[in-house]
């Protein structure tokens, strides 16, 4: 059983906690859904030496040897989902109105769109979501066109970590099975990222 404290921060000893500040944004408000990435590095050190630098980041990290990192608390936001996909597309369930807004692809005009609207009607967002970074990298490196990269599979140690965690943030923050997506679901991203991962 997972306890989070008033700071945001979750005592138990699966997970270490390894706060970085510079990647903690807003408050956060209401917690909506989950999302789950891969990092596109080879080790949880390079991950975190990134997120000194303040842009992008996640609530938790967890390394190739399963172990998990908390890297933001809980009742702050962090960077980690970009702008949104339109979910009435996805789940096909758009307006005339929308379908015809959308013949343009423009996800900046799209995002705004969407950040207006609340889930379920968007995919949860940076201000209402959490974050889980997986370590790993979309291969081969050298390939210049991100989207032909293909990122690696889960280690059996970290998808046992991932169940065992979104199981325990399910329970403690209310959040519905509906509302946990990989990245690439809900934002524009490399569709390999998070492929592997099951919950
Ligand atoms: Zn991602």
């Amino acid at each position: 059983m997972f306890l989070i404290d008033m700071n945001g921060k979750v005592t138990h000893e699966r997970i270490k906690l390894n706060i970085v500040m510079a990647i903690e944004k807003k408050p956060m408000k209401k917690i909506e859904g989950i999302i789950v990435h891969q990092t596109d590095g080879s080790t949880a050190k390079s991950a975190l030496e990134s997120y000194k630098s303040g842009k992008s980041g996640a609530h938790f990290l967890i390394d190739k040897d399963g172990t998990i990192y908390q890297t933001a608390s809980l009742i702050k936001q962090t960077w980690h989902v970009g702008k949104l996909k339109p979910r009435c597309l996805v789940e096909m369930r758009c307006t005339p109105t929308e379908l015809q807004q959308l013949k343009k692809f423009s996800p900046s005009a799209t995002h705004r769109r969407e950040i207006v609207k609340s889930v379920p009607f968007r995919f949860p967002s940076n201000q209402d979501s959490i974050g889980i970074e997986i370590v790993g990298q979309a291969l081969p490196a050298n390939e210049p066109d991100p989207d032909k990269r293909t990122y690696e599979k889960l280690t059996e140690e970290q998808s046992n970590s991932l169940k065992w965690l979104i199981q325990e943030l399910r329970f403690s923050l209310k959040v519905p099975l509906s509302e946990i997506f990989r990245h690439p679901t809900v934002s524009y991203k490399n569709k390999t990222e998070a492929a592997t991962a099951s919950w």
